[in-house]
């Protein structure tokens, strides 16, 4: 338990060194800026602390303001200082809400691993790598008013499937998937040409976030452009944006890339994040993997998203694309763990997986350090999601 300030901090994911920004609901009162402490909240803007930005019910003032450093710091200022118990509220009192509204939502597809993996399983006769993969961050525009909030449930979408007759038909999915990935959202105000060594100005915090994905409707549907129906229908983040100060001491380099790309998408100072993921699946943990083996970074993605002049909102979230690591244990989603569910995972209690079954909860975890002194833990919380039922309303179509 940390010594430091007046809070009993036992959650060691969440210490001073953290100080995540979330929004919660107070059993009286409206919703609130917070940071979270151990297993409570500060209320900001009750502490003071820039209310016209703190006495909102989202981040979105806050981010676009540029002042989430100060802020941060004011808040470490009032925890360490004199006791003041009438600020903070327990975590368990307080509804956890979305934290922000999602401006544009991009999803990527930076990771070498899963990019590879993809590859063979869906064009196995041929080069699993498209030839743009190494030329440029490969993204495409999600739908930002479906994302929500750890501990949503996720409804089973329907979609067009072919059946084997080849006849599409609408129904829901037979392979739900989770996709392993960690959201940037950016902050301060709009921005085109960014170049990647300035791309940590633009960078508000970070969050985990699982990319559901329908298989069987993403394989009828995604030719020639991109998924669409396949994931749009829920995006889960975890509920504490973990800001790029607290992250700063875990940066590393990312790995080396070959070909060079072209100038515009080369740092002279590149970053990635040494961040441990997991993901739990009913609670069996099926994958343990590392952020840092990320190919393409968050500073390239968002160099590249800005090249042609579209600029940057306030509120943007840039999901990495899954995270995949280069061993069997470190696979993002079921689609490579089963391949393509060809090979079904045995959970710990004794049942078997090809894809996600309905009552399924899917939980990513994150978090830096905690590795050796001097190194504290940053933690990121969970992003949850249970699978329910598709509703039952469609259904009677196809009966009647
Ligand atoms: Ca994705």
């Amino acid at each position: 338990m940390s010594t430091r300030g007046w809070l009993p901090v036992r959650d060691q994911d969440f210490s001073l060194d953290n100080l995540p920004f979330g929004v919660v609901r107070p059993p009286l009162g409206p919703r609130r800026v917070v940071t979270r402490i151990g297993d409570y909240v500060l209320d900001l803007a009750a502490a003071g602390i820039e209310p016209q930005l703190t006495a909102q019910p989202t981040l979105n003032a806050l981010l676009l303001s540029g002042r989430g450093g100060d802020v941060r710091a004011r808040a470490a200022d009032v925890l360490t200082g004199r006791e003041r118990l009438d600020l903070v509220h327990a975590l368990d009192d307080v509804d956890v809400l979305m934290p922000f509204d999602v401006r544009d939502y991009v999803d990527f597809y930076s990771s070498l691993h899963h990019a590879t993996n993809m590859g063979r399983i869906l064009r196995p006769e041929s080069e699993p790598l498209l030839p743009n993969w190494r030329q440029l961050p490969v993204g495409y525009h999600g739908r930002s008013g479906t994302v929500v909030v750890t501990g949503t449930d996720v409804a089973r979408p329907e979609g067009l499937v072919a059946g084997a007759d080849g006849v599409p038909r609408l129904v829901p999915t037979d392979a739900l998937d989770f996709e392993l990935e960690v959201g940037f959202v950016v902050g301060g105000p709009p921005a085109t040409r960014i170049s990647p060594d300035d791309a940590h100005h633009h960078v508000f915090g970070a969050v985990l976030c699982n990319d559901w994905s329908a298989r069987d409707v993403q394989s009828f549907e995604y030719q020639p452009l991109v998924p669409n129906l396949a994931k749009s229908f829920a995006t889960t983040i975890s509920a504490w944006v973990v800001t790029f100060d607290a992250l700063r001491p875990y940066l590393v380099a990312p790995p080396c890339q070959e070909p060079a790309p072209d100038p515009y998408l080369r740092a002279t100072r590149p970053w990635a994040i040494d961040l441990h993921l997991e993901v739990d699946l009913n609670g069996t943990t099926i994958t343990a993997t590392n952020f840092a083996t990320m190919y393409w970074t968050f500073a390239q993605q968002l160099a590249h998203i800005t090249v042609n002049g579209a600029t940057t909102r306030g509120g943007d979230l840039f999901a990495s694309g899954t995270v995949s690591g280069p061993t069997a244990g470190e696979l993002g989603s079921l689609m490579e763990a089963t391949w393509q569910g060809t090979r079904p995972l045995e959970l710990a209690d004794g049942t078997t997986r090809a894809f996600l079954a309905d009552g399924d909860t899917v939980t990513l975890r994150g978090w830096c350090g905690g590795d050796e002194p001097g190194r504290p833990r940053i933690g990121f919380g969970d992003a949850t999601g249970t699978v329910v039922a598709a509703p039952a309303r469609r259904r009677h179509a196809e009966e009647a």
